[in-house]
């Protein structure tokens, strides 16, 4: 029996190794209410159970929550046991693991820790939802589970590891978890990715356009040995030319350029964008500095920081990644441009593409991380 015992708690300690990570749900949104309703029969909610709806609303710095049953003022409460919530311009989403409710001038914060396994599901589902191939489901969940344990540090300070958005992961809870996504977390469940024993920076994008990128070519940080540029496939047909955004054309009038410049800081509000062109380039062939041109001056903007100034003002569809061209017209400018996203790391569409032609998850992420190797956390 004591044996028994001992094996059964063993067996409790290999189970529970890996820990959840703390993510917050609905980190785009302004939260001031929720509905909370069990996915079952019934959950659990500031540790009793509850059968119907609740609703949980932020006051300056804390809560009330109110139900069927009354309602209570908390600094924060916990739920668990499968939970639905719901609001007023939120999508309706289904969390696994505990809920942690908390308020801060006057809006909710809630942190999710749902099982590793079942968060890397709902990241796969979230950032591949365009392929189809098994492998490159698996080569993602890798990824996805090792840029998880590395990146606990994003929101430290802030009450939570991971936020749900494209800054950390995506993630939308468990009813957006497509089967292919929870088949590939299950089949390579445990494994990282390496680099001389240690886990390695899994930086993904959607379409690198026939090349990665260099991560210091980048970003201002150092170099490192498996996040180098690599040549995507062969020139003629690269692997990920079989993306939709493999090339794409954005015509930006200067009128239209003005006000995204005067939103980003770039220029003053008397100044108008005059012109646009590229002053240098990575090895790579990306763009790495800018010139935008006004009536009286030129100012000096790196590649990066337009991609990310003219995409949160004119959304990401606008220019989708730093490898680009300009064709200056008389009032516009015309960027010809390939792939989307940063191009760091594994390409996902060349992910694709190779595991179209054959490639192994482990083909794929050897490709795009020279140099590591698979292990277990
Ligand atoms: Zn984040
Ligand atoms: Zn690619």
């Amino acid at each position: 029996m004591r044996l028994l015992l001992c094996l059964l708690l063993a067996a409790a300690a290999a189970e529970a190794r890996p820990a959840p990570p703390l993510v917050r749900v609905y980190s785009l949104y302004k939260l001031r209410e929720v509905t909370l309703e069990p996915s079952g029969g019934a959950a659990y909610a500031a540790g009793k159970t509850f059968s119907g709806r609740l609703r949980a609303r932020a006051l300056a710095s804390s809560l009330l929550l109110e139900g069927s049953r009354g309602r209570k003022e908390l600094r924060t409460f916990t739920a668990s046991g499968g939970v639905w919530l719901s609001g007023k311009g939120i999508p309706r989403r289904l969390y696994i693991g505990a809920l942690r409710f908390s308020a801060r001038r006057g809006l909710l914060t809630i942190v999710n820790t749902p099982p590793l396994e079942e968060y890397i599901a709902g990241v796969v589902s979230m950032e591949v939802s365009d392929l189809t191939q098994f492998e490159a489901y698996k080569a993602q969940a890798v990824a996805a589970r090792t840029y998880t344990l590395k990146h606990t540090h994003n929101h430290s300070g802030e009450g939570y590891q991971l936020c749900d958005s494209a800054h950390c992961q995506v993630y939308a809870g468990a009813a957006a978890v497509r089967p292919l996504a929870r088949a590939a977390a299950e089949a390579t469940r445990g494994e990282i990715l390496l680099y001389h024993g240690r886990p390695a920076e899994t930086y993904y994008h959607s379409v690198c356009g026939g090349r990665t990128a260099d991560i210091s070519s980048v970003w201002p940080v150092p170099a490192k040995p498996y996040l180098v540029s690599v040549k995507d496939g062969p020139s003629e047909k690269p692997y990920c030319s079989i993306a939709p955004d493999f090339r794409w054309k954005t015509k930006i009038y200067f009128t239209g350029l003005t006000r995204l410049a005067r939103e980003a800081g770039w220029i003053v509000s008397d100044e108008d964008a005059t012109g646009l062109r590229i002053t240098a380039w990575s090895p790579d062939g990306r763009a790495q500095r800018l010139q935008l041109r006004t009536q009286r001056r030129v100012v000096s903007i790196s590649a990066a920081d337009f991609y990310h100034g003219i995409g949160r003002g004119a959304g990401w569809r606008a220019v989708r990644s730093t490898w680009f061209h300009i064709i200056e017209g008389k009032d516009f400018v015309f960027l010809d441009g390939r792939g989307s996203g940063h191009g760091v790391g594994m390409c996902q569409w060349g992910a694709e593409g190779m595991a179209r032609l054959g490639f192994k998850y482990r083909d794929i992420l050897r490709h795009y991380y020279p140099g590591t190797t698979i292990g277990q956390d």
